[in-house]
């Protein structure tokens, strides 16, 4: 089996792709996006040479670019349903935002999703003539989000796509028991790196939300919409939290998704009986009204780059009896990453001081240092560590941390590089 790294690699985070060929059969894993202006795609495939398409998680570094691919690919695309539901409205978003300098459109998108085969985990499938068979494991990233078994008669390949070895309140922890592989290609996002306990984290965000809202202000949570929205509200919920909490914007559309697809979670009825708690915000005659009042808010984006969220801000800002807590990555560059470090943000096309409080936790729902060795010291059979989703530097000292403490040989693959699997060959030409 051949690995083509089409993007996620050479340092980059974003825009995953992995083309996979064997025996005249090829699929594709991942078809992601970089979310810059203009957004960067994977390099490119020729969709009609494709035998199928997998989709491990929504998220928009792994999907932005597959509506593209059915521009002229028919080929049979699987996913978890609720992924693809995700996908759906993360890629409508995606166009009303970033319409003009994308290269499909909202038809593109449907095409997508008529070809579009629900797999659930631990159901395997037979793609690209029979050569192939994957299978979905819990990532515990992201509700339905799956690391992808892939195997032939001779190789067995696992991808774990983005991957959080850490229970949740949303999320089971990723599954990581894989049986013998010939490799693995694995994300790096946060090799090298260890976060903090996460109990001591959620108690300081739970009592810093209940002071501030005693004191009468209100408290913004700037979220993305899928995953963290609901993780924050459960970890407000089921600490006691339930008072005068709102959620706005594609949050409430993701957790109705979540709650109609709730086998996909951890605890099932969890989210559903938190959601009691919420009121719902739709309208903007409401979100005037509450962002008035002492409370929670949960408002995407989660980089304050667009979504209601702005809205908020430009409400609370001035007052230091508010607060704005940041509960997620921030991007370098984003207006999220200026408001944390410098309590600067633009209002109204201004850069203001932000005077009302900044505080961010960490609620990662990616693998740190910890969760990787746990993998790596794992894995059965003498597989290849195919390292990728990170910065050059981290990726890098990943390769160095496997192939000399774990023992494993271990590669970070450039853009374009092939691979060749099972033989251990070495890494061929760009
Ligand atoms: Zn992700
Ligand atoms: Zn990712």
């Amino acid at each position: 089996m051949t690995v083509r790294c089409l993007g996620g690699c050479g340092g980059q985070v974003e825009r995953s792709g992995y083309l996979l060929s064997k025996d005249g059969s090829t699929i594709l894993l991942d078809y992601g996006a970089q979310l810059s202006k203009p957004p960067v795609f994977p390099l490119h495939v020729a969709p009609r040479q494709l035998d199928g398409f997998v989709v491990s998680h929504a998220h928009l570094d792994h999907t932005g670019g597959a509506p593209y691919l059915y521009i002229s690919g028919r080929m049979p695309v699987y996913s978890q349903e609720v992924t693809m539901k995700q996908v759906d409205l993360l890629v409508r978003d995606f166009l009303k935002l970033s319409g003009p300098r994308l290269p499909y459109e909202f038809l593109e998108l449907h095409t997508l999703l008529q070809h579009s085969k629900h797999l659930g985990y631990h159901e395997k499938t037979q793609m690209g003539k029979g050569v192939f068979s994957v299978e979905l494991y819990n990532s515990g990233h992201i509700p339905g989000g799956a690391s992808l078994m892939v195997e032939t008669g001779k190789e067995r390949l696992l991808y774990t796509s983005d991957i959080n070895t850490y229970e949740t309140r949303l999320m089971s922890p990723a599954e990581t028991t894989y049986g013998e592989l010939d490799a693995i290609i694995c994300e790096s996002t946060y090799a090298g790196r260890f976060h903090p306990d996460r109990k001591a984290t959620e108690g300081r965000f739970l009592e810093r939300v209940s002071e501030m809202v005693q004191g009468g202000g209100t408290v913004l949570i700037p979220t993305f919409a899928i995953g963290r929205s609901q993780e924050i509200l459960l970890i407000l919920h089921q600490g006691g939290y339930e008072n005068d909490l709102y959620m706005d914007g594609m949050a409430l559309a993701a957790t109705r998704l979540f709650i109609e697809h709730s086998d996909v979670l951890k605890e099932p009825p969890a989210l559903e009986r938190a959601m009691e708690s919420v009121t719902e915000v739709y309208r903007w005659k409401d979100r005037k009204k509450v962002v008035d009042k002492p409370g929670v808010i949960i408002a995407p984006a989660g980089m304050l780059g667009g979504g209601t969220a702005i809205f908020y801000m430009s409400r609370i800002y001035k007052n230091p009896k508010n607060a704005i807590f940041i509960v997620g990555f921030r991007a370098p560059g984003t207006p999220g990453k200026a408001l944390v470090e410098e309590k600067r943000a633009y209002i109204r096309g201004v850069e203001t001081r932000v005077e009302a409080e900044v505080e961010s936790f960490k609620f990662s729902s990616h693998a740190d240092q910890k969760g990787f060795e746990g993998i790596f010291k794992g894995l059965e059979g003498d597989p290849l560590v195919i390292l990728v989703h990170g910065e050059e530097s981290r990726v890098q000292q990943q390769v160095k941390f496997v192939t000399q403490e774990i023992g494993l040989k271990a590669c970070a693959p450039g853009l374009g590089d092939e691979i060749e699997i099972g033989g251990n060959g070495p890494l061929q030409g760009r």
